[in-house]
């Protein structure tokens, strides 16, 4: 069996999409499971999109996904170089040839006569293609001339892994442009190349590419190159499953995602899911699960619709079960830059305490500050949200100030444990013969001014005697103050 060699070839545009990198997720994938290749190409022809560091962005999601790549920049191989600015002479080396050949040609007819066939076309209602244009002299090439392949245009018929069998007519087959004036080739024409000699056996990328097929297919006859096997990825939907997903539906890019706390197993998780599913139930998997179930006939060919409310879920699914299956430490390590800025004079200890009480409400991890900030700082005393508090209302002041009276003197005759502080909050509802709803509520407001917070003797356990009771005082003081 030939051994598999697959590629992810983005441009280095600086923007990574949720699209882009479910392109690279899936060759990885199949390269994964058989033991093949997996190379990362910069496809960096197209001047005018470049953007400075764009190819260290890509390497790093990619390192952070852990789609570590066989062949490609910082790795080498034997197909280098990676980047196709540097693989100049190889492109321009097979259009020669293809000159030579009969099937392409020079062509120095300038945008403007172009521009003016094109409208020619339009006023005549007529298809434009270049082809009808086709200069009847050309001349010898020479660096500042762009080379045109010479279309064969006639009925043609390919298998596409994802797509089935498809057949396309001549009408969308023309001399597209193979290498442009700066010397450089065109996507169209350097992809067919680079894979080739690449040993590329599946071309895997957006089914946005299908309408140039067939021309890709008259370039691998002309250059008698044996065609990979296509997979074309369906589209990723918008929300709303009626159109492609673009930047203004809300999606972020991955970069966004990653400095919001949405953790690189959920990422690749999700991405592998949207379009993709191994006939089960089942939703969550990690890399080493997705690499031994992932076949190339469970891509779906309908588009699949992108739900960021699912990646949340999924990314407090992976918060648990790290926490769960790896610990405390591994969990902390990825929340590094997370926390409130005040959590810096806490050792890492009770940063870590922290978590292991708040994680399993964590969504993402930007939520970290809102969620933990009075585990680090005095919260601000607020006497309205204790009286608005629906479990609070029928109380009046004196009898806030008392309830927080007698839990103060409780608490301070009490061992520090989570147990030893539940049986004595469970003594003091016996004693004030308050509801737990009433009492917790007042107690957990008073050491939080939190919306909500963990189990209330995990929360006093984690914030210590001595700033529980102060907290507590603070509070009853604030209802003492207001009742003289
Ligand atoms: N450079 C192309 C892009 O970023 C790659 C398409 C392909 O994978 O062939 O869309």
């Amino acid at each position: 069996m030939t051994k598999i060699v697959t590629r992810f070839a983005p441009s280095p545009t600086g923007y990574i999409h949720i699209g882009n990198v479910r392109s690279a997720i899936y060759p990885y994938l199949l390269a994964a499971k058989n033991n093949g290749t997996f190379i990362l190409r910069i496809e960096d022809t197209d001047q005018n999109r470049y953007v400075e560091g764009a190819t260290e962005l890509i390497m790093d999601t990619l390192k952070w996904l852990g789609l570590d790549w066989n062949e490609g920049p910082e790795k080498g191989g034997d197909h280098g170089p990676y980047f196709q600015t540097e693989r100049k002479t190889s492109y321009i080396e097979y259009a020669k040839k293809l000159i030579a050949e009969g099937r392409a040609y020079a062509d120095p007819t300038d945008s403007e006569t172009i521009e003016k066939y094109r409208k020619e076309d339009e006023a005549k209602k007529v298809p434009y293609l270049y082809r009808n244009h086709r200069p009847t002299e050309t001349p010898e090439w020479q660096e500042g001339i762009p080379i045109r392949f010479k279309a064969d245009p006639k009925p043609r018929d390919w298998h596409d892994e994802v797509m089935g069998d498809l057949h396309a007519g001549p009408e969308v087959q023309d001399d597209i442009i193979l290498i442009k004036k700066d010397g450089l080739p065109t996507y169209n024409f350097a992809h067919i190349i680079d894979d080739h000699l690449m040993g590329c056996t599946h071309v895997m990328r957006g089914v946005e590419y299908l309408p140039s097929t067939p021309n890709y297919l008259a370039l691998y006859e002309a250059l008698d190159i044996e065609m990979p096997k296509l997979v074309s990825l369906p589209h990723i939907l918008a929300p709303s499953g009626n159109k492609k997903l673009g930047k203004r539906d809300g999606a972020k890019s991955v970069t966004e995602y990653r400095k919001d706390g949405i953790l690189a197993e959920t990422m690749l998780n999700y991405l592998a899911c949207l379009g993709w599913n191994d006939g089960t139930e089942q939703e969550i998997y990690s890399k080493q699960e997705l690499i031994s179930k992932f076949s190339l006939d469970r891509i779906q060919n309908s588009g699949a619709r992108y739900d960021e409310t699912k990646l949340l879920w999924m990314n407090g699914q992976w918060i648990r079960k790290i926490f769960t299956e790896q610990g405390v430490d591994t969990l902390y390590n990825k929340t590094a830059g997370f926390w409130p800025t005040e959590a810096e004079n806490y050792p890492e200890s009770y940063r870590k305490e922290v978590l292991s009480i708040i994680y399993d409400r964590l969504k993402e991890f930007s939520e970290l500050p809102s969620m933990t900030s009075y585990f680090f700082k005095d919260p601000a005393i607020n006497t309205e949200m204790l009286t608005s508090n629906k479990f609070l209302k029928n109380l009046s002041e004196q009898e806030i100030a008392r309830l927080l009276n007698t839990t103060f003197t409780a608490l301070q005759n009490t061992e520090w444990t989570e147990e030893k502080i539940q049986e004595t909050l469970n003594d003091l509802l016996a004693k004030t013969e308050k509801k737990p709803a009433e009492l917790f509520s007042l107690i957990r407001i008073a050491v939080s001014y939190a919306p909500f917070s963990p189990a209330l003797n995990l929360t006093l356990k984690v914030l210590g005697k001595d700033v529980s009771l102060a907290r507590i005082n603070a509070t009853k003081n604030a209802f003492l103050n207001d009742l003289q």
